[in-house]
């Protein structure tokens, strides 16, 4: 059993990622497999060095020891423009040149599980102007839906103890795999690092149940292996809304700072015993 703990180091640990990494790691341990750190810092404009080092400040003082090196996004982006290439030449990519601003102007547009459905604006440009856009004019890159579901006919995953689930990555649309100001997605890098990290067990907050559907059909178009996932509940704070980043009074350094046990409060929380206040719950 391999499992992974991946935070984005754009802003400093909660709760809720004390819970992921506790119960990733036991899993992992229980199993006398390993439990591995990626850091997801792909995102050049919000990924800052000094959250990679508290991040992992975290972890140790929680006493959650990882295998290896942190596996860094950073260091990947050979294997995403591999990857792009590959489904390019395929004829399940196409350039996209709206703005956030043009897509919300055009929205008729339905939301799906990763937001807006995109109403497919340039999924039709003639190929001329595509090559003329393309040389001056910023753009993402984006799944024909479509196609891809054709190619790969129904897929299905594994949810630990609950049996398998039908994938819906329909619902997404045309989501972006190559953003504008990253060279990858999130469902790019993160399906394909699951693989090349030989993830057995993915296991992460019930918010990922959707994008699941998405990896799903990425492992299918990209010949990767499928892991076994995981959703679990996710961390709540006192006014019932799962916290995040900026809820500052429930980062691992404001737990620490107040002399709270690290390796104790791992173990509660993997326990399901959460500090007062705190409750998990399911999206
Ligand atoms: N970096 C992602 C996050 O923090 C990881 C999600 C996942 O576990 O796949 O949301």
């Amino acid at each position: 059993m391999l499992t992974r703990f991946a935070p984005s180091p754009t802003g400093d640990l909660h709760l809720g990622h004390a819970y992921s990494a506790a119960l990733a790691h036991h899993a992992a341990r229980a199993a006398g497999g390993q439990f591995r750190i990626r850091i997801d810092d792909i995102d050049g404009s919000r990924s800052r060095e000094d959250y990679v080092a508290a991040s992992l400040a975290d972890l140790d003082w929680l006493g959650l020891d990882w295998d290896g090196e942190p596996v860094r996004q950073s260091n990947r982006l050979p294997a995403y423009a591999a990857a792009l290439d590959t489904l390019r030449a395929r004829g399940l990519l196409y350039p996209c040149f709206c703005t956030r601003a043009d897509i919300v102007a055009s929205l008729a547009a339905p939301h799906g599980p990763s937001g807006a459905i995109y109403p497919g604006t340039c999924r039709t440009l003639p190929n001329a102007e595509r090559e003329r856009r393309m040389a001056d004019e910023p753009h993402c890159w984006r799944l024909y839906m479509w196609r891809a579901v054709a190619a790969t006919g129904d897929l299905d995953w594994e949810e630990a103890g609950q049996g398998r689930r039908a994938a819906d990555s329909q619902a997404h649309g045309d989501i972006v795999l190559a953003r504008k100001d990253a060279p990858a997605s999130y469902h790019l890098a993160s399906t394909l690092d699951d693989a090349a990290m030989g993830v057995t067990h993915v296991i992460r907050g019930a918010d990922l149940i959707a994008s699941t559907d998405v990896h799903r059909l990425l492992q299918a178009l990209l010949g990767l292996p499928t892991p076994l996932y995981r959703h679990h509940a996710l961390v709540c704070g006192p006014d019932g809304r799962r916290l995040a980043k900026r809820d500052a009074a429930a980062s691992l350094a404001a737990f620490r700072d107040a002399g709270i046990d690290g390796p104790a409060l791992a173990a509660d929380l993997r326990a399901g015993r959460l500090p007062t206040g705190y409750s998990l719950q399911m999206p």
